[in-house]
C-alpha cells in the first residue's frame, strides 16, 4: 500500500486528486494521511469528498474513511468501467477538478464515455472550462485520446448550477514533445459577465487594454443569462500554432474590476515574454497525461510548486522520474522518463 502525507509539497486538493487517477491507472491502493494538510482548513472538503466520489464510481473503486473534513482515507482502486456519468458537485465546487479526478483514467479504459457534470465552471484555484477546452485538451487529443467538452451552462462561485459535457474516446497515450509555441495566431480578451452592472465588463476591458496594448477590436464584452450569475469573469487568450494559453481574471466581491484586470494582464504579459510552451497552470496539468504516455519533454515558465508536488506523486506509482532544468533564455525544460 502507498502511504502519502497529503501535507507534503504543495499539500492540497491536487494531491489527493492525482493519487485518485494514478491508484485507478495502476491499480495500486493508498492512504493518504494528513489531506490538504497545509491548507488553513486542512482536511478534505465537499469538492475533494465529490472527486474522490467519482473516482470510485468510475473506477469501481471502495474508499474507507471518506468524509467532509477527513484527513485520512484509504483508497481501494477496482477496474475503471467505460459508461455515461453524471456528478453534481454541491456547491458551486469546481466541475474542472472533478473532470481532473477522471479524465486520464476514462482516456484509458476499454470503451468511450459521456460524462455531464454539474457545479462551478469558472471557479478561482480550479481551471476555467475555457482553459480546459481550448488550453488543455488540445495538447491531449494531440496525445491518442479523443475528448471533447462542451459548456451548457456556466456556473460562478457562489451559486454554481453550471453544466459541462465530456464525450472520451480512449486510445493509449502517446509521447509528444511540446518544445515551441509556434507561430503566433491570434489574441483576444472577453469580459463575461452575468446578473451584474454592465459598466464592470467596461471597466476590465479598458484596463486589460491599456496594460497590453491590444487592438481595440481584440476585446468583446458578453452578457450571460441573468439566472447564469452573480458571476464575471475577464478571460485573455493568446493563440500560438501549438499551443493556448488562457490568463483568468475572476470576478470577486471586494475586489475592483481594474485590479482585477490589472493582475490578468500582467500575468499574460509575463507568459507572452516568456518562450515557454506551457504557462503557469498547464503545466502541473500535462505532468499525468505525460507520465502515463511514458514520458515526454515540454518547455514552462518557472515550474510552480504544485508541479513539483505532482512530479513526486507520479514517482510513487510509476516509474517516472520529472526533471526541471532551467534554460539560457529563462524557461524551462520538463523533461519525463523512465530511468
Ligand atoms: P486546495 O483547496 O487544497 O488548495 P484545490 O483542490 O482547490 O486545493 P489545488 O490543489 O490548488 O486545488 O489545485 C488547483 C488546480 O487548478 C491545479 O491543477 C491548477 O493548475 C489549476 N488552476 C488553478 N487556477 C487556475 C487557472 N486560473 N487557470 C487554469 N488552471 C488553474
Amino acid at each position: 500500500m502507498i502511504i502519502i502525507d497529503g501535507s507534503e509539497g504543495e499539500g492540497g486538493g491536487q494531491v489527493v486528486r492525482n493519487s485518485c487517477a494514478l491508484s485507478l491507472v495502476t491499480g495500486q491502493p493508498f492512504r493518504i494521511v494528513n489531506a490538504r494538510g497545509k491548507r488553513e482548513k486542512p482536511g478534505l472538503m465537499r469538492q475533494h469528498v465529490t472527486s474522490i466520489e467519482a473516482a470510485c464510481r468510475i473506477g469501481g473503486a471502495d474508499c474507507e474513511g471518506l468524509a467532509v473534513g477527513a484527513s485520512e482515507f484509504t483508497f481501494l482502486p477496482g477496474k475503471v468501467a467505460a459508461g455515461d456519468y453524471h456528478f453534481a458537485v454541491g456547491t458551486a465546487g469546481s466541475t474542472g477538478l472533478v473532470l481532473q479526478t477522471i479524465l486520464v483514467p476514462l482516456m484509458l479504459a476499454e470503451g468511450p464515455s459521456r460524462v455531464v457534470l454539474e457545479g462551478g465552471t469558472h471557479n478561482m484555484l480550479a481551471p476555467p472550462f475555457d482553459f480546459i477546452e481550448r488550453t488543455f485538451l488540445p495538447i491531449v487529443n494531440r496525445m491518442g485520446p479523443r475528448v471533447e467538452a462542451r459548456l451548457v451552462r456556466h456556473g460562478f462561485y457562489p451559486r454554481g448550477g453550471g453544466r459541462i459535457e465530456v464525450e472520451i474516446t480512449p486510445a493509449p497515450l502517446r509521447r509528444i514533445d511540446c518544445l515551441d509555441r509556434g507561430a503566433p495566431l491570434g489574441l483576444s480578451g472577453t469580459a463575461r459577465f452575468a446578473g451584474l452592472p454592465f459598466d464592470i465588463a467596461q471597466r476590465e476591458i479598458k484596463v486589460a487594454r491599456k496594460e497590453l496594448g491590444w487592438a481595440e477590436d481584440a476585446f468583446a464584452v458578453r452578457q450571460l443569462p441573468e439566472d447564469q450569475g452573480p458571476g464575471n469573469i475577464l478571460l485573455l487568450e493568446a493563440v500560438f500554432e501549438h499551443v493556448t494559453e488562457i490568463v483568468s481574471g475572476f470576478g470577486q466581491l471586494g475586489v475592483p474590476a481594474e485590479r482585477l484586470a490589472a493582475k490578468a494582464a500582467g500575468r499574460m504579459q509575463g507568459y507572452l515574454e516568456s518562450a515557454a510552451f506551457a504557462g503557469p497552470y498547464l503545466q502541473d496539468q500535462l505532468l499525468l497525461p505525460f507520465a502515463l504516455a511514458g514520458g515526454g519533454v515540454f518547455t514552462t515558465v518557472k515550474p510552480s510548486q504544485h508541479s513539483l508536488t505532482a512530479a513526486d506523486i507520479i514517482e510513487r506509482f510509476l516509474e517516472i522520474r520529472t526533471v526541471f532544468t532551467q534554460r539560457d533564455d529563462g524557461s524551462h525544460l520538463v523533461t519525463m522518463g523512465s530511468g
